[in-house]
């Protein structure tokens, strides 16, 4: 993958974000063994510390391999995947899933009941209303009265988990698991990679970005934080401690248009409607199916939602950027030691 070679600060701030990542990307000054491959419909990337050069390749198609597996059980747009027959099965029966999926089904449900539904994977009636997924952009805004219809269809709290199966009580119900699946997989390779006795490595996948070790020994892993308002530049870099996660969940990738207004992928569970005023959330957490839930969850729960929901967690870190230009960055005291920005940057507590 192309990434960002660049040691002097003003073309680093100014220059082009490399790397995979949506929201975000690895920076780093000198070269390593990476890859970079499609998945879930979007980039990936491994990169490996200097010294494993001889295994990229073999490591690069095992997390291939992994990526791709949870796709074809994930995927809310592949008709054959389980997740596509548990939301058909809804209101039938429950279907035998798989213990990833299982997993993540189950971590979807930690993650609504902490965030209070601000995250809930059975969004999709809603998503689909809007024109995500798959379905047709509607011509008009849709009506409260649909939109009343279809709220009663999301509630992660009637998602049936029981002994391997899965179950939607309601017909029309219908789970989508793209706030949380790409950082699950991205800590499946993590395991792969340990298990493998790689000890210095960054997996990027589509802003899901988690590292262990370092690139070399002069150095740390440099995450680029993603302009919401300009995707050619970066916000800042953060240094990724080892072992942990960053995600971004941005408006600006996906959104559809309707009479002439944008209207965000990501949508509030709680109105119906898609959400407005964040153009993008990143999160740092000890994991990435945490900061992936979690970049989410906190979109959807904007500013003013975020210090209680901070509350409840520990060792997680934020930045969020208002969607108001120039863009303004309130972020946690942790985020704020970790994230370096150019002079002019406005930033300020969260
Ligand atoms: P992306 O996948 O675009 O990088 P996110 O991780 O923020 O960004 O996930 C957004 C995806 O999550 C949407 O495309 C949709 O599939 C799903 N989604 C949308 N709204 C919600 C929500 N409130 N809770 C859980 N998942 C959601
Ligand atoms: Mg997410």
């Amino acid at each position: 993958m192309p990434h960002l070679a660049q040691h002097d600060k003003q073309r680093l701030f100014s220059g082009r974000l490399g790397g995979a990542g949506l929201g975000g990307g690895f920076i780093r000054a000198v070269e390593l063994p990476s890859r970079a491959f499609r998945s879930m419909g979007t980039l990936a990337g491994i990169t490996l510390g200097a010294a494993y050069a001889d295994r990229i390749e073999s490591v690069a198609e095992h997390i291939r391999a992994i990526f791709d597996r949870m796709e074809r059980e994930m995927s809310a747009y592949r008709p054959d995947s389980a997740i596509s027959e548990l939301s058909r099965m809804a209101g039938v029966a429950p279907v035998a899933v798989s213990e990833d999926t299982f997993r993540v089904l189950d971590l979807g449900r930690h993650f609504a009941s902490l965030s209070d539904g601000a995250f809930d994977h059975t969004v999709s009636p809603l998503a689909s209303l809007w024109g995500f997924n798959g379905s047709r952009v509607p011509m008009a805004i849709p009506s409260d009265a649909s939109i009343r219809e279809r709220l009663k269809l999301v509630d992660y709290r009637r998602l049936v988990l029981q002994d391997g199966t899965a179950f939607l009580p309601v017909q029309g119900m219908a789970v989508d698991l793209g706030g949380i699946a790409k950082g699950y997989a991205v800590d499946r390779a993590c395991d792969y990679c340990l298990g493998e006795g790689i000890e210095d490595f960054l997996i990027d996948f589509s802003g899901n970005v988690r590292a262990f070790g370092r690139p070399s020994r002069k150095e740390g892993w440099q995450i680029g934080v993603r302009d919401p308002f300009d995707g050619s530049r970066i916000l800042g870099k953060i240094a990724l401690p080892g072992g942990q996660a960053v995600a971004t969940s941005g408006s600006y990738e996906r959104f559809v248009e309707i009479m002439g207004e944008q209207f965000s992928h990501i949508i509030d569970p709680r109105t119906g409607y898609p959400v407005a005023g964040t153009a993008s959330v990143t999160v740092l957490a000890a994991d990435a199916v945490t900061a992936d839930a979690l970049s989410t969850a906190f979109f959807v729960v904007g500013l003013k939602g975020a210090g209680e929901l901070l509350k409840k967690l520990s060792s997680v870190e934020l930045l969020i950027v208002p969607d108001r230009y120039p863009a303004d960055l309130r972020m946690t005291p942790g985020l704020a030691k970790i994230l370096t920005t150019p002079k002019n940057a406005r930033r300020s507590r969260l």
